[in-house]
């Protein structure tokens, strides 16, 4: 899903007035044509999208020119930004920068599964989790080595599945057992992962691209389509405070005050769950 164009390759002048990611959604902000080929020959248009057509983006393709293009039903369409806009992504301007800077660039998963942690059914059997859990360490003095260090000492208290911070996704316990990290109402049901807290702009966005990513992942490997937790109960990807406000069985708020505390400092707006089921979404729907 990486749109990277590869070194040696020829890329186009003014690239960055182009998308070179591959999103779930783009909206059309300019009359657009879809082409045959990559290579977009006038002769071989082949439909008009009309300025507010929301189309799916199924995945990028360079032109021998250097260009990226969206591929779509039917063909290929312009990434230029004046032409196409990111819908999926929302208006958030943490998800702008991670969607202008590091969508599609996230770590990948390090599997490191400690075979001591016990194994426990979730409570629809081996290997069927309902979800994901998003938590927050709360610990602004920590590493991700340091956090895993701890937990596999105390793991007989509480434990997660996976790690992330900006650099990395560590998958520490088997994710098709449950976890001991959000009370027994959440632990039964979902697949939990901790951010540990990093301190700077860049750091932070893709620390929350990771995530993002992450999220996405397991839901797609677990046949989960992503939807937002709910007071009912239902709902794929919850955070702490969910688990809290609507299963029970816990009293943290995480990741919220740090979300908020670091959206605001970096980028003067909130971040909430709502603004991070976009970028799930958009994973989700790239992959
Ligand atoms: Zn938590």
């Amino acid at each position: 899903m990486t749109a990277a164009k590869s070194t040696g390759s020829k890329v186009g002048k003014k690239i960055s007035n182009y998308w070179t990611v591959s999103l779930g959604s783009a909206k059309i902000v300019k009359n657009s044509f879809i082409y045959k080929n990559q290579n977009f020959k006038k002769n071989q248009r082949v439909k008009k999208l009309k300025k507010g057509t929301k189309i799916k983006i199924k995945g990028l393709k360079w032109s021998n020119g250097g260009y990226p293009r969206f591929k779509v039903a039917g063909g290929y369409l312009t990434t230029n930004k004046k032409n196409t806009v990111v819908a999926s992504a929302g208006s958030n301007k943490v998800n702008s920068y991670i969607i202008s800077n590091y969508f599609g660039k996230h770590a990948k998963i390090v599997k490191k599964i400690d075979k001591r942690f016990p194994k426990n059914k979730l409570r629809r059997g081996l290997g069927k989790p309902e979800g994901v859990v998003v938590h927050e360490t709360a610990n602004p003095n920590s590493t991700l080595k340091n956090e895993v260090k701890y937990m596999k000492a105390h793991y007989k208290n509480a434990f997660v599945h996976t790690f992330v911070n900006g650099s990395t996704i560590e998958n520490i316990a088997n994710t098709n057992y449950l976890a001991w990290g959000a009370g027994y109402q959440a632990n039964q049901r979902f697949i939990q992962f901790e951010q540990v807290r990093v301190h700077s702009k860049k750091n932070f966005a893709k620390e929350i691209n990771n995530a993002a990513y992450y999220s996405a992942y397991i839901l797609k490997e677990y046949g989960l389509k992503p939807s937002l937790a709910k007071k009912n109960k239902t709902g794929t990807l919850w955070s702490h405070n969910d688990v809290s406000k609507w299963l029970g069985g816990t009293t943290h708020t995480d990741p919220v005050a740090y979300w908020k505390a670091s959206g605001k400092k970096w980028f003067g707006t909130n971040y909430t769950m709502k603004d991070f089921y976009k970028l799930v979404k958009a994973y989700y729907d790239a992959m």
